[in-house]
């Protein structure tokens, strides 16, 4: 098994929802987190809890994204995780989408974890250790009416990690994809906690337990992918 005491990872998107749990159950595991999103107040608030470091950042921004690999080795002298979860979404038939909702979506959800890697990778081939975890979606591998934006940037998402795990594996750095299913939370504006959610949809704790999981692999050990859903979700 993988001690993740005193590990660095850096997480995006932790300042709510999946990533928050993610950044909370990795700090509960012993590691240092390096919390990313935009919004710094709901950010410094996960930092505090986890005893972590909070970076705001937008991560379609390459020179913020620079700032917190650079600042995160600074602050730690080391990094060992890379969690690419910042992402949104939106559903509606292909033609009620205009162009600035395509970027939108596109720039956070590939755009984001292309930049991420690029900045973490070369680190990691030095030192030769490392692990990605991305979350992706269940939906990087299905299609469904009123998902083509969001689902096209999902499995393009989904290929870029899957090509880093080919480019990568030979340094010793592993590339895990987790792809879930419902998951309750602020995602596409939805408000966490309902009573019919809770019947239907993953929490947050549930995914970051599956993260947990993957990072804590035997050192010869790489999951490369793991899907988990609701029981009652049909897909
Ligand atoms: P969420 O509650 O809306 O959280 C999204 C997170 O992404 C927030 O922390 C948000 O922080 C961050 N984010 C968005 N744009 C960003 C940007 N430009 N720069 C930095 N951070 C940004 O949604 P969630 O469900 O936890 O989503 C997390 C991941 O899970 C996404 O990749 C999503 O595709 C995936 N996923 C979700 C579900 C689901 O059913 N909820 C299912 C499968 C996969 P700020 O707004 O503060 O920047």
């Amino acid at each position: 098994m993988t001690d993740l005491t005193d590990k660095v990872a850096i997480v995006t998107g932790a300042s709510r929802g999946i990533g928050r749990a993610i950044a909370l159950l990795l700090a509960m595991q012993g590691a240092k987190v390096v919390c990313v999103a935009r919004s710094a107040d709901e950010l410094q608030e996960v930092a505090l809890k986890t005893d972590g470091l909070a970076l705001p950042a937008d991560v379609t921004n390459e020179e913020e994204v620079q700032h917190v690999v650079s600042e995160t080795l600074r602050h730690f002298g080391r990094l060992d995780i890379l969690v690419c979860n910042a992402g949104v979404g939106s559903f509606d038939v292909l033609e009620h989408f205009n162009v600035a909702e395509w970027d939108q979506i596109f720039d956070v959800n590939v755009k984001g974890t292309f930049l991420l890697c690029k900045a973490v990778v070369p680190h990691f081939k030095k030192q030769r250790y490392g692990h990605v975890v991305g979350i992706a979606s269940d939906v990087s591998k299905r299609t469904f009416e009123s998902g083509s934006v969001y689902g096209a940037s999902k499995y393009a998402q989904d290929a870029l990690l899957s090509a880093l795990r080919k480019e990568v594996r030979s340094y010793g750095i592993k590339v895990s994809v987790i792809y879930p299913g419902l998951v309750d939370t602020y995602f596409n504006e939805a408000q966490p906690g309902g009573a019919e959610a809770q019947k239907t949809h993953l929490r947050p704790a549930d995914v970051a337990q599956v993260v947990r999981y993957v990072l804590e692999a035997p050192p010869l050990v790489v999951i490369d992918e793991l899907m988990i859903h609701p029981i009652t979700q049909e897909y």
